[in-house]
């Protein structure tokens, strides 16, 4: 696959890309199966067909983002909203420290609303 930040050819299972150093697909330049240009918005490949989206190309498998935010605002202390997106291991500490004295679900809270929030299978919560 390719790059899709820089569209360097990067192996399958690469991590980082060696070329620019950041997850081959984190950025969204280009297309990391044809390493066509892409816009950012793009939802599939104009060229190759293949979705640009979750890098499986499996649609809606994203939590909801409202369900999240008001799981994070209620019941954060207890990290319910991490066990909801599957992050179990980070819920249980959070729970134990009560969301790290609430600083921990704080930051979440503050995740979720910019967006930036990853379920434990790195999609990003889904506005409905
Ligand atoms: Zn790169
Ligand atoms: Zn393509």
């Amino acid at each position: 696959m390719y790059c899709r930040n820089c569209g360097n050819d990067v192996s399958e299972k690469a991590v980082m890309c060696v070329a620019c150093g950041t997850p081959p697909k984190a950025g969204d330049k280009y297309c990391d199966n044809c390493k066509a240009e892409t816009t950012s918005n793009a939802e599939i490949c104009m060229k190759c067909g293949v979705s640009l989206r979750g890098g499986r190309g499996i649609q809606g498998e994203g939590k909801d983002w409202l369900t999240t935010l008001l799981l994070c605002f209620f019941l954060g202390f207890l990290g319910v909203h991490r066990f909801y997106t599957g992050h179990t291991a980070i819920g249980v500490v959070q729970l134990l420290t009560l969301g790290g004295c609430g600083i921990w679900t704080l930051v979440d809270f503050i995740i979720i609303i910019v967006g930036n929030f990853k379920d434990a299978k790195g999609n990003l919560l889904v506005k409905r």
